[in-house]
């Protein structure tokens, strides 16, 4: 595949396929309906206290690479000598005001200050549910320096204006050897916007991480594409053969925010476009991510896993094959092996 993201004559950034942004009638129409179709959760979302011994003891895998959800799209992942975050927020609203705008359902499982030491920290894109300002400037202040944020491409001076420049930025198809480990960012297909005018000014992705000890994909925020995930795994093939060990180790994949149909299918996936992520990748496990946390659309918090649960079962998959977790817990991974071949 060849380095860069498809790129308009305004300067733009678009999918790999047609991709249509919603225009402002479309999101009236979305939000008129939305005052009658909302629907109310059931069940809270299932949070635990974090394992804080474990997770200080285990940095860079010291124990065994582990993925603990801290909510929404933030997860520590740790493995390969590093401590990674991906789209890390810790606020009370995903949204540029203080005031209005969706509000987290349940606390992060850890604020910044209690995290251990983190080294990578991935960002797939600028909408306010997976870059978040005060979360990411507490990082850069964490006691013995700055992680090095990871950014897609056009992203970084969004830091630097922040007096934050310890970032790397990344175009589709673009590795860099970061921390000891091989960075990728890989297409997904979605959109960038975070204030008037910017839409699609910087790059979105989905990240490729590969460690001795694990495979790592995050899927950022995506609709299904029938091209960007198989694409991804052939990208990688050579490297994840059977011989080296398999596919992706753990895809941490969107599940949740996918009602109205009509509106968020072009950008988000419902669990089962995530089942299809999850075989198209030829991933050895997922973690449904993006979901419990921000009510962003119109389904009930609680029922991306329950609708998850059904495709599992439908595709002869099982909770093993696709993981929910509760907010704070830890799933503990086998370290990747090579099989030797005869
Ligand atoms: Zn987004
Ligand atoms: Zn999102």
């Amino acid at each position: 595949m060849s380095i860069g993201a498809p790129r308009g004559a305004d300067g733009r950034f678009r999918n790999t396929e047609p991709f249509e942004v919603r225009s402002l009638a479309d999101v009236l129409r979305w939000q008129w309906q939305a005052r009658h179709e909302q629907q109310v959760a059931a069940q809270q979302t299932p949070t635990q206290p974090p394992d804080l011994d474990f997770l200080a003891r285990n940095h860079g895998g010291a124990l065994a690479p582990a993925a603990t959800w801290l909510g929404h799209a933030s997860v520590l992942v740790q493995f390969g000598g590093v401590n990674l975050l991906t789209d890390p927020h810790c606020s009370h609203r995903a949204s540029p005001f203080t005031f209005t705008g969706p509000q987290r359902a349940q606390p992060p499982a850890l604020l910044p200050q209690d995290m251990p030491r983190i080294d990578l920290v991935l960002v797939s894109h600028n909408h306010y549910d997976h870059l978040d300002l005060a979360t990411v400037q507490a990082l850069a202040r964490q006691a013995g320096g700055p992680p090095l944020f990871v950014v897609p491409l056009k992203l970084k001076s969004w830091f630097v204006r922040r007096g934050i420049d310890h970032v790397t930025e990344l175009d589709w198809w673009q590795t860099e050897r970061l921390c000891g480990v091989d960075v990728t960012l890989t297409p997904v297909r979605h959109w960038s916007s975070r204030a008037l005018g910017d839409r699609m000014a910087s790059l979105w992705g989905g990240f490729a991480v590969l460690a001795p000890d694990l495979h790592l994909y995050f899927g950022g925020d995506t609709g299904y594409s029938p091209t960007n995930f198989i694409d991804t795994r052939a990208h990688f093939a050579d490297r994840q053969s059977a011989a080296a060990g398999g596919g992706f180790d753990l895809a941490l994949l969107p599940i949740g925010a996918y009602e109205p149909r009509w509106f968020m299918s072009p950008q988000h996936v419902n669990p089962e476009e995530s089942v299809r992520i999850h075989q198209d990748l030829g991933a050895k496990r997922s973690l449904g991510i993006h979901w419990g946390t921000f009510k962003l659309t119109n389904e009930p918090l609680d029922e991306p896993p329950r609708k998850l649960a059904e495709i599992l079962r439908t595709a002869g998959l099982t909770a093993d094959d696709f993981s929910v977790t509760a907010i704070g817990e830890t799933l503990r991974l086998p370290p990747r092996t090579c099989t030797s071949t005869p």
